[in-house]
């Protein structure tokens, strides 16, 4: 499952996984928690040696379950931290050094590969992690529908109503990691894309649950009708 932040991906993918009795990965959480680290460490975010030589031995801790999100640095929840601003801002430009994605990339392959059955949530997951995967898709909503959900949760945690920046943090981070040398978020070619700007969340689940069993009989099918 790729595509931009603001889909509700996450929350999809979740509820998708807990439907199709899968397991979940949140490997955005996995960028959250590299950046947190490289924060921690006082590094510059334009020294990608620096960010490179921090995340080398990253002691993250990930859970699969996508009824109870486990995630730990140094043993340590950080769940909510990779969720505040400070990450926020500097995960485009942590996860755009190639060998953070290096890292990143081998341990969810390494994860995926002991797991019969995962959904797997992200911005590479068709094109680059797992490109065999039976079922792949590609989750869009227009930058404004992205932002005024985003502006509607922080109202709802009290974080104050402001859409106009809201909108233009989202198209920033677009931007970001569409145009972003290594691995930019894009379409697989083999993916089906949904857009969710007018969907409400039960409407998306049933679209991809529909659309993961036609995708994965297809695909065990060797592509037969
Ligand atoms: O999904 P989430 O918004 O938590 O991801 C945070 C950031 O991590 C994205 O904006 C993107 O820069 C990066 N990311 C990535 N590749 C992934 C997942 C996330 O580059 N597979």
């Amino acid at each position: 499952m790729d595509g931009p932040s603001g889909t509700g991906k996450s929350s999809v993918s979740r509820r998708l996984a807990t439907r199709l009795n899968a397991r979940y990965l949140d490997t955005g959480a996995m960028y959250r928690v590299a950046t947190l680290r490289v924060l921690r460490a006082g590094i510059e975010l334009t020294d990608t040696a620096a960010i490179a030589a921090a995340v080398k031995e990253l002691p993250l801790t990930i859970g699969t379950d996508p009824s109870r999100e486990v995630i730990l640095l140094d043993d340590v929840d950080v769940s909510s931290e990779i969720r505040g601003d400070a990450v926020t801002k500097a995960v485009s430009a942590v996860s755009a050094v190639s060998e953070v994605r290096d890292l990143l990339v081998a341990l969810q392959r390494d994860i995926t590969s002991t797991t019969q059955r995962i959904v797997v949530e992200g911005r590479d997951i068709g094109t680059v992690v797992l490109r065999d995967a039976d079922a792949k898709i590609y989750l869009t909503a227009s930058a404004e529908a992205r932002a005024e959900r985003r502006n509607q949760q922080n109202i709802r945690e009290g974080r104050g109503d402001d859409f106009e920046a809201v909108l233009a943090d989202v198209q920033r981070r677009d931007n970001l990691d569409s145009t972003r040398k290594v691995s930019p978020l894009r379409p697989a070619e083999d993916a089906v894309l949904v857009d969710t700007s007018e969907m409400n969340m039960d409407e998306v689940i049933d679209e991809l649950f529909r659309v993961v069993r036609q995708q994965v009989s297809t695909s065990r099918t060797g592509g037969a009708q």
